[in-house]
């Protein structure tokens, strides 16, 4: 039985970005100003908005507030898969029409390939690799589930982007023994989270943006100007963005259509032999097809990071310290790695954490502007924001600015978000039906049917028009 590792605080993408090269850490706000645009939150999606912002118009004046470090929530935590929307093809044709669908994977694309880009101009030593994605069917259950896409992708004229690898192809590039075939995908990369969130803050802070870390928003006024309150200090602005990730539920005006679950990571010492065993050496990362899905990459010194999203470790009201480590998430998660690359078993974890997700819906981010029009913001990304977030920065910065940019035509703006129920059906309803999927798909990686009640459950998100995965 392999120890699950204690809580280190932070995730080791941060633990490890912070060690190599700590930068210039942003002072709390101390005093009250005045500035043109507010961020709220130091995230991907609120560094991506200032850069796309400064680039646009170097003279904006633009300030970020974070309640932790840049890249302290999701940001500097997440698995690292640089995704773009190819992976969604069928729901998105279905929902938007195939040209809005073409135009949306052309965009997340082209900012899959800009993270890429800016990492390398601006000397940002941040792991970016470009090698694609295996979507894996982990189960028998799971094998083909990707046809409805390649049906979609094939009348669409996109094939390109796909490849459909059977077991023993599959099993040349990456080996398991759970492994049934999978459908790759060129378009996706992987990247280390906490170097690319810390290098952002250190072109932001060239470029003169200014941020405040350790700086929780207590109080925020939508009216014009728009105010944030923290402990230290005021900031009065012409224009704000909530770019709050799964935090922004905690604000009423989101509770509904943005809900809270977790995922997990475990990170493996270094076994560049065992991954050579396997046939991985390049840096592209491996999902399987649960709902709870399982999110799989390694790193250049030969780890395996091995990620269990679609976790609830309560109620999910508030998010409480079980987010960010939660024991019982950690030793499915070890569990599940072994099962899937056995050769691991001896390998020590050395290191596991866990960060909230924003539940959308849809599946969806959605990028849109409240109040008088001057609060703007961007979230419900579901585990799929380091490459979407990108987009939505630009997205909000050529709304800002006024800017006829073709991204503000995409279907995420202004999407109209699916509300979930009220309370008290909501939260016991998410827990309840987030347990039956989970249920279900460890009876598929058994090869058992789920028992008819958990099968039930587990598909009323669905029925009920939620799109939860897959
Ligand atoms: C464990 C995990 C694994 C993931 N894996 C992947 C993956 O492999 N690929 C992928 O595409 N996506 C993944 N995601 C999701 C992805 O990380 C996010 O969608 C993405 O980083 C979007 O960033 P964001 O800026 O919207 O959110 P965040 O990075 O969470 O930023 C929001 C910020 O707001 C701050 N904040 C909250 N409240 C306040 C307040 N009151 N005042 C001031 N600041 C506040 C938070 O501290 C946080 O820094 C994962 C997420 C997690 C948690």
């Amino acid at each position: 039985m392999t120890t699950v590792p204690p809580d280190a605080g932070r995730s080791w993408w941060l633990r490890e970005a912070l060690a190599d090269d700590p930068g210039e850490p942003a002072p709390p706000l101390r005093g009250d100003l005045t500035t043109d645009v507010v961020i709220l939150g130091g995230g991907y999606t609120g560094m991506w908005t200032a850069l796309h912002l400064k680039e646009l118009d170097p003279g904006i004046d633009v300030a970020i507030v974070e309640q932790d470090i840049v890249g302290g929530g999701a940001s500097g935590r997440n698995g690292g898969f640089v995704n773009s929307f190819w992976g969604d093809l069928e729901y998105l044709a279905y929902h938007f029409g195939d040209r809005a669908t073409i135009a949306l994977c052309e965009a997340g694309e082209e900012s899959v390939k800009a993270i890429g880009r800016f990492a390398s101009d601006q000397g940002i030593d941040a792991w970016y690799r470009a090698d694609g994605e295996y979507v894996v069917a982990a189960s028998e259950e799971q094998f083909g589930r990707w046809a409805d896409d390649l049906i979609t992708a094939d009348r669409l004229g996109v094939s390109q982007h796909f490849q459909v690898l059977s077991t023993d192809e599959l099993r040349e590039r990456v080996a398991s023994p759970v492994f049934r075939g999978a459908l790759f995908r060129t378009v996706g990369a992987t990247v280390h989270p906490g170097r690319l969130a810390l290098g952002m803050r250190r072109v932001l802070l060239e470029r003169g943006v200014r941020i405040f870390e350790d700086s929780p928003v207590t109080r925020f006024g939508t009216g014009d100007p728009a105010r944030a309150e923290t402990p230290g200090g005021t900031v009065q602005a012409g224009v704000a963005v909530v770019a709050l990730n799964a935090w922004a539920h905690h604000w009423k005006r989101f509770r509904r259509t943005v809900v809270v679950r977790g995922s997990y990571i475990v990170m493996t010492e270094p076994a560049p032999d065992r991954l050579k065993e396997i046939g991985w050496t390049d840096g592209s990362g491996v999902a399987d097809m649960r709902s709870a899905v399982h999110y799989v990459r390694t790193t250049p010194d030969g780890r395996i990071s091995f990620g269990l999203g679609g976790m609830q470790p309560n109620l999910a009201r508030r998010i409480g310290p079980r987010f960010a480590y939660d024991p019982r998430a950690i030793e499915i998660a070890i569990a599940d790695l072994h099962r899937m690359f056995p050769g691991f078993v001896d390998v020590p974890i050395e290191a596991a954490w866990g960060g909230p997700i924003d539940v959308s819906g849809h599946h969806l981010p959605t990028f849109g502007t409240l109040g008088k029009g001057n609060v703007h913001y961007g979230h419900g990304y579901t585990g799929n924001g380091v490459g979407p977030a990108h987009l939505g920065g630009r997205i909000m910065a050529n709304r800002i600015l006024g800017k006829a940019d073709p991204v503000l035509d995409l279907p995420l703006v202004d999407l109209e978000p699916l509300r979930f129920p009220p309370e008290p059906v909501r939260s016991p309803g998410a827990l309840v039906a987030n347990t039956a999927i989970r249920r279900k798909d460890e009876a598929e990686d058994d090869g058992e049917e789920p028992n008819p009640l958990i099968d039930f459950v587990a598909k009323l998100p669905r029925r009920l028009g939620y799109n939860l995965g897959p």
